[in-house]
């Protein structure tokens, strides 16, 4: 198996998030994927490649182009504003009833941020169109021929929408990457399936209208858990995309076999659909010990759920989004690939 990686993450290291009321020391940090990084290397998994660099118009045909300048320039106008140096977090955001959008850079952060999880810092944006990188090699891979990839992307990005960060999100890698496939090879058929604790709000989103990218979502019930607003089962997609949105969702506490019974059944819609590649996004932040999370996931169940995975034989890039348990990452990620290859 093939893992891409990038040293180019650790520019990106917030200090602090917005937890439960609380200014907290931050979840997402580059130990992350540095420890999983460590864990790859003494498994000997595969070489390890650092990304390929991509024209933005791979990232551009997924993301708003006013929303990536602002990603862009953010930090820089922000400070000299007379923002916080430690990161940009707004302390106003956009609601149903007031959402013009602003121009002055201490107003702008709150009309694309979704939480104050995603603190913006000088080297955000450069890591986070590292991630979308490391996630577009792994699907150039695909196109090649490789059947099994693992993008160790960080920041993560699965809650970021066309034009709204989040959830530790700037850039929705595995939706770049899965529609950097579409492109390539018509008419290819992607799936992405989503693992992650948290449902996929922004991976949902940006193809919520779309029939050739089906998107799986198996998550802690929205009613209790992040992302709040979005990532019930009764959202099944819309217009073209009617029928092309699948969410799961699963109660506090669940444990593996529940867990696995649902992604059995997440995966016989992915059979159904035929899909000419998968993508995974790949959280562990379902593991009993997550600090953020409330499944009761084993470290032995990671391995299974790779092999039911790989069990569909179909070209898969995995890529990865959360998991918060940092003294069991590496472990549970290496896992999960050894499932998939040993399959
Ligand atoms: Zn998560």
């Amino acid at each position: 198996m093939i893992v891409i990686f990038s040293s180019t993450h650790t520019i990106h290291a917030p200090p602090h998030e917005l937890l439960n009321g609380e200014l907290v020391k931050a979840h997402e940090t580059p130990d992350r994927a540095e420890i999983i990084h460590t864990a790859l290397v003494k498994t000997n998994l595969g070489p390890i490649i650092p990304p390929h660099i991509f024209d933005m118009s791979a990232i551009q045909a997924v993301h708003d182009t006013d929303y990536l300048r602002f990603l862009e320039h953010i930090y820089t106008q922000w400070v000299a504003e007379g923002g916080s140096p430690l990161a940009v977090l707004p302390d106003t955001i956009t609601t149903r009833h007031m959402h013009r959008r602003p121009t002055f850079p201490l107003a702008l952060p709150g009309y694309y941020a979704s939480d104050l999880s995603a603190p913006i810092v000088a080297g955000t944006y450069e890591a986070a169109v590292t991630s979308a990188h490391v996630a577009l090699t792994g699907a150039a891979l695909l196109i090649e021929g490789h059947q099994a990839v693992y993008a160790l992307c960080r920041p993560p990005g699965h809650h970021a929408n066309r034009d709204t960060y989040g959830g530790y999100s700037y850039l929705n890698n595995a939706a770049i990457a899965a529609n950097y496939l579409c492109s390539q090879q018509r008419p290819a058929q992607v799936v992405i399936l989503d693992i992650d604790y948290h449902h996929g709000n922004g991976t949902q989103q940006i193809f919520y209208e779309r029939d050739d990218v089906l998107t799986v979502s198996i998550h802690a019930d929205p009613a209790y858990e992040y992302p709040y607003f979005i990532g019930f089962d009764d959202e099944r997609g819309k217009g073209a995309g009617e029928g092309y949105n699948l969410n799961i969702s699963l109660a506090e506490g669940t444990t593996n076999i529940p867990y696995l019974e649902a992604l059995d059944y997440a995966l016989e819609a992915v059979a159904h659909f035929d899909p000419t590649y998968i993508i995974v996004a790949t959280g562990v932040d379902t593991f009993e010990a997550d600090p953020i999370g409330e499944f009761m996931l084993t470290s032995g169940v990671y391995p299974v759920i790779g092999q039911r995975i790989a069990a569909l034989r179909r070209p898969t890039l995995l890529v990865q989004e959360g998991g918060y348990a940092v003294d069991a990452l590496g472990n549970n990620v290496v896992g999960l690939l050894q499932g998939i290859i040993k399959q």
